[in-house]
């Protein structure tokens, strides 16, 4: 029987025709610049999201950490919601890359407002760290796959400007709150002084994420990847399945969320759950009831055919993708609804 993955939308394999991208790519030395399906991938998507430049890295945790150096010196402080990605599941790197410290905000769903923003900015005092960079995260991975409106990350970008302070996304899972809000991805530059975008999340390539900010911004950053490892050479090979990724896996992300919403239907209906954090893009986020152990019922769901994980003692974590076809999704409701999670 094959399993069915719901860990992560960064299981995927690629597809054939991703394959076939791949194999016939043209590439050249990127650390010479001179790859040219490297040089069409950031190109691409700075145009997509009104940026100057972009910088194709191996991972979103280093776009993320080569945007955090960038943004500040050593001593200065990042404000960021306690859920965040660059805080929680980057190992410390803020420290140990940039030597800033982190201010944590605590939002809803992982969101932070304008109001909340504003008294955590630092006085110019040599008694505080110099608040200079607010990193947001859209969609919102602890928040349940939570999607920001750019009406909401407005008065957030505004604040940063008036104050001087630099303004992040961490947009591993742009694409999807794209996909759900509506809005516009050329916006997002009018916003953001750095953005990273990953292409092996719900896009389903095999690596790579793109940083993108203004030109200076880039150059400073295409050093900072030279000097943390990430500089490939023919890396066009893998940049080719980012195009190929942009030009047909975006239009589908709709059905993820779609199976997304499916889930959480079934989980409500079950007496194992406690409750589900309505879905809004393709994370589905539960907690089993007070007397379960969310471990105990992962091994349960493993054992039935479906791989998921723990997010917490209580809450287990599904992700819809690629590689989850709707009769996958019609095996999750037998699986979910026969489940029985109280012997
Ligand atoms: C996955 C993810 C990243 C980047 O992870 P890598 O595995 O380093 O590519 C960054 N931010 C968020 C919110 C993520 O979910």
């Amino acid at each position: 029987m094959k399993e069915i993955d719901l860990r992560s939308d960064t299981v995927t394999q690629p597809t054939k025709g991703m394959l076939d991208a791949m194999f016939s790519a043209k590439v050249g030395d990127d650390v010479f610049g001179e790859d040219e399906t490297v040089n069409a991938l950031q190109e691409k998507l700075a145009n997509l999201f009104g940026m100057e430049a972009g910088l194709f890295c191996p991972s979103g945790t280093m776009t993320n950490q080569i945007a955090i150096k960038c943004f500040t010196n050593p001593m200065d402080e990042v404000i960021c919601d306690q859920t965040a990605h660059v805080y929680r599941y980057e190992g410390g790197g803020i420290a140990f890359n940039s030597l800033a410290s982190v201010r944590l905000l605590n939002g809803y769903r992982g969101k932070i407002t304008a109001e909340m923003v504003e008294p955590e900015i630092n006085a110019d005092n040599i008694h505080y760290p110099s608040s200079t960079l607010v990193v947001l995260e859209n969609t919102i991975n602890k928040g349940g796959g939570a999607c920001v409106t750019l009406k909401e990350i407005e008065p957030i970008a505004n604040l940063c400007k008036s104050k001087n302070l630099s303004l992040h996304l961490d947009g591993a899972r742009i694409f999807n709150a794209l996909t759900t809000t509506g809005d516009s991805a050329k916006d997002y530059g009018k916003y953001f002084d750095g953005i990273s975008v990953c292409l092996s999340k719900g896009l389903g390539t095999p690596v790579g994420s793109v940083l993108l900010g203004n030109k200076a911004m880039i150059k400073k950053a295409a050093r900072i990847r030279k000097i943390l490892g990430g500089g490939m050479r023919q890396a066009g090979f893998l940049a080719a399945a980012g195009i190929y990724a942009l030009d047909n896996h975006i239009d589908r992300l709709k059905i993820d969320h779609l199976h997304a919403n499916k889930l959480a239907e079934w989980l409500l209906q079950t007496n194992y759950v406690k409750s589900v954090m309505p879905p809004e893009s393709n994370i589905v986020l539960f907690d089993v009831d007070d007397k379960l152990a969310a471990e105990d019922v992962v091994k349960l769901f493993a054992k039935a055919g479906l791989k998921c994980n723990t997010t917490g003692p209580k809450t287990i974590r599904f992700v819809t993708h690629l590689d989850i076809s709707s009769s996958d999704i019609d095996k999750c409701e037998n699986i979910i609804t026969k489940l029985n999670a109280w012997n």
